[in-house]
């Protein structure tokens, strides 16, 4: 056995072999201690080898997912080695082979997923002129994404896509892309794979084997598109080396191609917050959360990947468009929409479990029950005026035979196991009622057997049992082994007990075991079938996945729409972007019942305000408007109604974001160079659609280098100040009030500013944008709301003030022995608070503004005092 075992183990050597005993997985040598290290099991040892003891570790076969699931996050990969032929039967030792591998981008296993994201695994080739094909693969549900980027684009796929393993042509571990990204991606794990799976003739083969076409062309790839053919060619070659099953349910490529969705970096679906918030993990911070009202984990997903990949077909986003305006319309028909999509399964990944073989009873029993939900889903899209709805409509096929089978064919509740029965229906199969009326009355008899066999004995306390090893036996306590009648054969002598059996119970038990036997085998049989019946379908059953989920989606986007009070977006063909009333979705959200958003008017045009130069205080609300305003032209391309009162939004085809300090300690670059090298990306990537944040460059060294860096910038990004050039569209914050003065210079340049009140030394933000540039920073405001020293606070407003003056003055001295004198009523902010509150002149301010007010204070010394409420 052990030679089996080394002979198997030699194809995986960098996997734990979890290899089947009887009922354990067991692992044997630096496996065990591996994985009585990971999974706290105890480490034994068995016989020996070459005179050592050789140590081994095991789990139970039937809580074997927990352990690999606990693997897998450990970072280890799987192979599962199980028994090939019944140990009963087989002739020396059983045979036994790797049924599956599981690594940590491939695992199918429901309950170790995401509910709501989809996790793959990426595969990356290098190609011409430092760009990377790509492909990305979920095995659990089917879907292979594939295309080609400039590296720095590519890099970002594991910030857009939950990608956990990438595979890679062995020999390039020193390639500067791959660098880069173990930098980026400390968690992602790297799997080398033979150079020789990525060449272009044997990916070219493995497409054409997985997807039975004679050419790989005929998948949708274009000439020119040999790293993305190579690239996806390599991950579907490791797929099948690791899942030994058709994978029928990978059945397409999707591309994702420049000129068919918008281009989003690492560094914009980061600071945007798309899926993930940029601190903390509370998903209701991010656009994903506030959207997210889907019904379906599928549709959750689908969800993730449109606002990863906007549209720029016009076309195609006003049909979305139409469809959610309808279910806006339409209550009634989103409810009801609602309320059978909330019944129905997550068919996309039950699609891959058909695919990969591992249905279970369950899963088909799902799937009877979601095929009965269809007709009612077409009948409420019946005559619905938005093409897409009446498309999507039309792309459900109910497949009603293959509903009644399934119906038919199981019980109501089938177990969580198939192979101990208990799946298939009475009625269903003749041959099964009758093998199972066979054990009920054999089980009958046996009960029967009990009675008369305590009368016949007199021990009363005689029972029938059975166990695996011995059968059925008659079992009587130790000391009544004397009383029972003569017929009666020793089976077992146990400590308290011994074990009959009898000429009679014998002859009958061989019937009632093979009776139980064969309807065992007869279920497996029937379920096997309903399960192939099922998989036949596969094709129209993934149709039916994705019209389910896009509803989904389309119906979850009409109820954000109307509980955010969003507004349906003009899409325009030329670059513009006119916003009246905008609001950040998240931020609006997250302050609910603390304080008012404000909303905020924006219009760009590449003729007359090309850029938008932002000024005005700390916290004054710059970023978030920034943030604001590519989050509505996301959702407009996503085919979203967006969260202003009134917009028009240009054709947009890639944002670019450079927002606050994205320290990455971890690559060992300081916050300056990653600021510049995002600049440098951004203007090296515009376009004539582009839209460009930046928020604050060059803060992260000396003020002039600063300035100097952004002026220099802000100027390339408005190019000459008449006749042709890109004119990208700019909203660019900034505290280095020297750049306000270039309103004069650049033609297409224009100042807008953050509101504040000021009053003495304290300051209200009214987070309104005015045209015109602020008047000053009021950073050490801001220092004083944050409840630095008195003392600091009075010397840096003497100091600024001398610097504002030319300086030729002589400098003030600081106040002598002031620290001492300036005993505060309160050490911490709430000094502040106090001082604030006092200068606050009533007459002048709103009641919003005032409410507005009111809520800083408290917040403010809610933080002061310690997060006390
Ligand atoms: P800094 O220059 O210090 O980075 P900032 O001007 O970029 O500051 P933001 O970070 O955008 O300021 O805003 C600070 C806080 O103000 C936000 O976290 C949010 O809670 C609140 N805020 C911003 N805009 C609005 C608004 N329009 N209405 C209500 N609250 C807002």
């Amino acid at each position: 056995m052990m030679e089996q075992y080394h002979r198997i183990k030699r194809e995986h050597p960098d996997r734990i072999l979890l290899y089947r005993m009887g009922d354990f997985y067991e692992t044997f040598y630096e496996d065990a201690v591996t994985a009585s290290r990971v999974l706290g099991i105890t480490l034994t040892t068995r016989g020996k080898s070459e005179g050592e003891p050789v140590p081994l570790a095991g789990v139970p076969h039937h809580s074997v997912n927990t352990y690999i699931h606990r693997l897998l996050r450990a970072g280890h990969s799987v192979a599962i080695c199980e028994q090939m032929e019944d140990p009963a039967l087989a002739k020396g030792v059983v045979e036994r082979a790797v049924t599956e591998v599981i690594t940590p981008g491939t695992v199918a296993i429901e309950e170790f997923l995401p509910a709501d994201e989809a996790s793959y695994c990426l595969a990356l080739q290098p190609g011409a002129t430092g760009r990377l094909g790509y492909a990305l693969g979920d095995i659990a549900s089917g879907e292979l994404i594939a295309g080609e980027d400039a590296a720095t684009l590519a890099l970002g796929l594991p910030a857009r896509f939950r990608v956990r393993e990438l595979i890679h042509p062995e020999g390039l571990e020193e390639a500067p892309w791959l660098r880069e990204l173990r930098a980026l991606y400390p968690e992602l794990h790297l799997t080398p794979r033979r150079a020789w799976d990525f060449l272009a003739s044997e990916a070219e083969s493995a497409l054409c084997r997985h997807f039975g076409v004679g050419r790989s062309e005929l998948l949708g790839f274009r000439p020119g598109e040999e790293a993305i053919q190579r690239a996806a060619g390599a991950l579907l070659a490791y797929f099948h080396e690791l899942k030994r099953s058709e994978l029928a349910h990978v059945d397409r490529i999707q591309f994702l191609r420049a000129e068919t969705a918008m281009v989003l970096d690492r560094v914009t679906v980061e600071n945007l917050e798309l899926l993930r918030p940029l601190r903390g993990e509370d998903p209701a911070a991010t656009l994903f959360g506030q959207l997210n009202r889907c019904r379906t984990r599928m549709g959750a997903r689908l969800l993730a990947r449109w606002l990863l990949a906007p549209l720029l077909d016009a076309g195609a986003i006003e049909a979305r468009l139409d469809a959610v305006a309808e279910l806006i319309d339409q209550a009634a028909l989103r409810r009801e929409l609602g309320e059978l999509l909330g019944r129905a399964a997550d068919l996309e990944r039950l699609v891959g479990r058909l695919g990969g073989g591992q249905a279970r009873a369950r899963d088909l029993k799902a799937l009877a029950d979601t095929l009965a939900l269809l007709p009612a889903i077409r009948g409420a899209l019946d005559g619905r005026a938005s093409a897409l709805l009446a498309g999507l409509a039309a792309e459900i096929a109910p497949l009603a035979a293959l509903g009644a089978r399934l119906a038919a064919g199981l019980v109501a509740e089938p177990p969580a196991r198939t192979t101990e029965g208990g799946v298939i229906a009475d009625g269903f199969d003749p041959e099964l009622d009758r093998l199972r009326a066979l054990t009920r009355d054999g089980r009958q008899w046996i009960l029967d057997l009990q009675e008369q066999e305590r009368a016949r004995s007199g021990i009363a306390k005689l029972k029938v049992g059975y166990n695996r090893v011995f059968g059925y036996y008659l079992e009587v306590g130790r000391s009544q082994g004397d009383k029972v009648p003569a017929d009666f054969t020793l089976k077992q002598t146990l400590t308290d007990s011994l074990r009959y059996s009898t000429p009679a119970l014998k002859s009958r038990e061989e019937e009632i075991l093979s009776a139980d036997e064969r309807r065992l085998r007869r279920e497996q049989e029937l379920f096997e079938a309903l399960r192939a019946e099922a998989f036949a379908e596969h094709l129209a059953l993934q149709a039916n996945a994705r019209a389910l989920a896009s509803l989904d989606v389309l119906a979850a986007l009409a109820e954000c729409a109307e509980r955010g009070c969003f507004c349906r977006p003009e899409i325009l063909g030329e670059p513009r972007l006119e916003i009246r009333g905008g609001r950040h979705p998240v931020v609006e959200a997250l302050l609910a019942g603390g304080g008012e958003f404000i909303p905020n008017d924006l219009s760009l045009d590449p003729e007359r305000e090309q850029i938008h130069l932002l000024t005005g205080p700390n916290m004054g609300g710059k970023s978030t408007f920034l943030r604001q305003t590519a989050l509505i032209v996301v959702l407009a391309h996503v085919g979203s109604f967006v969260p202003a009162a009134a917009a028009r939004v240009g054709l947009t085809d890639k944002i670019f974001t450079r927002v606050g300090a994205s320290d990455n300690l971890a690559r060992g670059q300081s916050t300056f160079l990653i600021e510049m090298e995002e600049t440098a990306a951004i203007l090296r990537g515009l376009g004539e659609r582009s839209l460009v944040l930046m928020d604050e460059i060059g803060r992260g060294t000396s003020t002039y280098d600063g300035l100097s860096l952004a002026w220099a910038v802000l100027e390339y990004l408005h190019g000459p100040a008449a006749g042709p050039g890109l004119r990208p569209r700019t909203l660019f914050a900034t505290h280095y009030h020297e750049l306000t003065r270039l309103e004069g210079e650049l033609p297409r340049l224009r100042n807008y500013h953050v509101t504040v009140k000021e009053w003495q030394e304290t300051v209200v933000f009214l987070r309104r944008v005015e045209p015109g540039p602020a008047e000053r920073s009021y950073g050490i405001h801001v220092a004083r709301l944050a409840g630095l020293p008195a003392e600091v606070i009075r010397r840096a407003f003497q100091l600024l003030h001398w610097i504002e003056q030319d300086q030729t003055m002589a400098r003030p001295a600081p106040a002598p022995g002031e620290r001492r004198a300036q005993l505060e009523l309160f050490a911490d902010g709430r000094q502040a608070v106090l001082r604030s509150l006092a200068a606050l002149d009533l007459e002048s301010l709103t009641p919003l503004e005032a409410l507005n007010a009111l809520h800083q204070l408290q917040a403010q010394l809610r933080e002061a005092s310690g997060g006390a409420r």
